[in-house]
């Protein structure tokens, strides 16, 4: 017999199954066991009856929750008075005659028929396999793949092709610091881990691609603080020869139709989006992420809204310098070379963010194709022409090859999906998401490599932490 999923046998009745699946539940009564089964599709009520069958009836009586087991029975009605409206399979119930423990399981570390919110996180996160099989969890990841999915096919619809780009790659600046990756076939240099597809997607533009997207990993060293991960998603777009109203009006149809077709019991607060300029946000709402809803507790509201025209350079008072405010891709609004290199307060970007209820979902400008406006904002930010050459040389030599006019954005998939289904944290709607602090607590990582690996990377620790 072929195993069939929980949520089939609501169809069955009368009909001999055979389903498999962890046992959520064991009830006694008297001298009856049932099991709740639970599949990746549902759970199921599992009768054992010593009258029917004494051998397995005591098979039954030795298994404990969690255990992985596979049941072939009979498909029948429940008895009046005993249905559960609340379940799928809840007219239903299996009458077992076949029991076979596939594993045993030993008492869970957490109870997961809860929200979970009350448990140390630290024991979720090193029994994350376990926490995932909390239904809210589940629920989370399958809004995540279906989210994924809507996007995707809304952007293939629009003639998007989506294009993988490495993972091994070399350092770009765009704010944070780098992830490196020793080499060992080449002593002393190191990979970086892309803080985002950023150059490659424009280098994707130069190649005639014209409509690019990505379902991409980023990769962040940032200090922990607040509710960040040092990887997350991004779906990342990039267009040539659009306008930035374009990218725009993709951006909020894209979004407008997912929360109505994924999410309908969300409702949208202003559309259009309202579009604010940077100056007008700082102004009336001192952020350049204002939460424009008026009752800030109604959690089923989305206020989506635009900021635009960021300035060009902020003054990082940390480092003592000017930088991008988005990255040094962005083109200025000026061409004016001298005022990008002499005015830098008052330059204005095409640069344009995606707010929901005050987070930040998404991040984009228009860039600079025009080889002088590049490199004059390179060296408004104090690189010298060696250094423009050697970090961002491949780019500017592939605008001599015929670069057109282009844009895109990055959203932010994980805070995006927080924020529609209500969680306090990206962790909540991410598989395996590491600590604030930046650990991986199931699988312990960062950990330590062997002598040998750093060896043949030509690495040495000057000074281990447990030392
Ligand atoms: N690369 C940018 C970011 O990660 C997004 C973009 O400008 O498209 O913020």
């Amino acid at each position: 017999m072929e195993r069939i999923l929980i949520k089939e046998t609501g169809r069955r009745s009368g009909e001999k199954v055979k389903l498999a699946g962890w046992v959520r539940s064991i009830r006694s009564h008297g001298k009856i066991i049932f099991f709740d089964l639970r599949d990746a599709s549902g759970v199921a009520q599992i009768v054992f009856t010593p009258k029917d069958n004494e051998e397995l009836y005591e098979k039954a009586k030795e298994v404990r929750p969690e255990w992985v087991v596979e049941i072939e029975g009979e498909v029948k009605e429940r008895p009046e008075g005993m249905q559960n409206q609340g379940i799928e399979t809840g007219n239903m119930e299996i009458k077992a005659f076949v029991l076979n423990v596939f594993s045993q399981a030993k008492t869970i570390p957490f109870p997961i028929d809860t929200d979970g919110y009350e448990i140390n996180e630290k024991n979720r996160l090193e029994h994350r396999y376990v926490d995932i099989r909390r239904p809210r969890i589940k629920r989370n990841l399958e809004a995540r793949h279906k989210a994924i999915k809507f996007m995707r096919d809304f952007l293939v619809n629009e003639g998007f092709i989506e294009v993988e780009t490495p993972v091994l790659t070399k350092s770009t600046p765009e704010g944070a610091r780098d992830f490196v990756v020793p080499s060992r076939n080449y002593s002393g240099k190191f990979y970086a881990l892309p803080q985002s597809p950023q150059q490659y997607k424009q280098l994707l533009m130069v190649a005639g691609v014209e409509k690019y997207f990505q379902v991409a990993r980023c990769f962040r060293d940032e200090d922990p603080r607040g509710d960040r991960q040092p990887e997350f998603t991004q779906m990342d777009i990039e267009v040539a020869f659009w306008e930035q109203k374009e990218i725009l009006d993709l951006v909020e149809r894209l979004h407008a139709d997912l929360i109505k077709e994924l999410f309908p019991g969300k409702k949208i607060m202003k559309s259009p989006f309202p579009v604010l300029t940077y100056k007008e946000a700082m102004e009336k709402y001192g952020t350049d992420r204002p939460d424009i809803r008026k009752d800030k507790n109604d959690a089923d509201e989305l206020a989506f809204c635009f900021v635009v025209d960021f300035p060009m350079f902020e003054y990082k008072e940390g480092d003592k310098r000017w930088g991008a405010m988005h990255n040094p891709f962005t083109r200025p609004q000026t061409e004016d070379i001298e005022e990008i290199k002499n005015n830098k307060e008052s330059v204005l970007a095409h640069q344009y963010d995606l707010v929901l209820n005050g987070q930040e979902i998404a991040g984009g400008a228009l860039r600079s194709y025009k080889p002088d406006i590049l490199e004059a904002v390179f060296e408004s930010l104090g690189y010298s022409k060696e250094e423009i050459k050697k970090q961002f040389g491949h780019l500017l030599q592939s605008f001599e090859y015929g670069v057109p006019p282009h844009g895109g954005i990055g959203f932010g998939l994980d805070r995006f999906l927080a924020v529609v289904l209500n969680e306090p944290s990206i962790r909540e709607v991410i598989a395996f998401p590491k600590t604030g602090d930046n650990k991986d607590l199931m699988m312990d990582s960062p950990s330590d490599v062997s002598k040998e690996q750093l060896k043949e990377l030509h690495l040495k620790i000057e000074k281990n932490e447990k030392e």
